[in-house]
């Protein structure tokens, strides 16, 4: 049995972390459509989950690799900046009683500015570009 699945999977693309995701994420849609289903005739996270378990399941029976793994790098990149924009948000939320952010009008950098100066001049680090606000 198992030869014979590892036999069916040469040259297929197989699980990957995108698909693991959209597995789990098909899991939580049917999950939830179930108890939606008690009081809604017409249920579309079901459809949605279904879908999403047929599409994940096509990805790794798929013979085209090059192009599942682009996708699965993408949806890596796409986890990072997602991950690194959360860092950010949480370390601007443990300085906010002591600094002040803004963004450059000019270049859109954030800037970070002491607390409690009344209006300053700031300039910009990136770009030089000076503006006025209330820190
Ligand atoms: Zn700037």
């Amino acid at each position: 049995m198992k030869e014979k699945l590892r036999q069916f999977m040469i040259g297929r693309y197989g699980v990957d972390d995108l698909s693991r995701a959209q597995i789990i994420v098909s899991m939580v849609l049917l999950l939830v459509s179930t108890f939606l289903s008690a009081f809604f005739r017409v249920n579309i996270l079901y459809w949605l989950g279904l879908a999403l378990l047929i599409y994940s399941y096509f990805r790794i029976l798929s013979r085209n690799v090059s192009k599942r793994y682009e996708e699965n790098q993408r949806y890596l990149n796409a986890k990072y900046r997602a991950v690194v924009k959360k860092n950010n948000l949480k370390k601007r939320w443990a300085q906010r009683s002591t600094y002040r952010f803004f963004k450059c009008p000019q270049c859109k950098q954030t800037v970070r500015v002491p607390k409690g100066r009344g209006k300053i001049c700031i300039t910009c680090p990136k770009c030089k570009t000076e503006f006025i606000k209330k820190s």
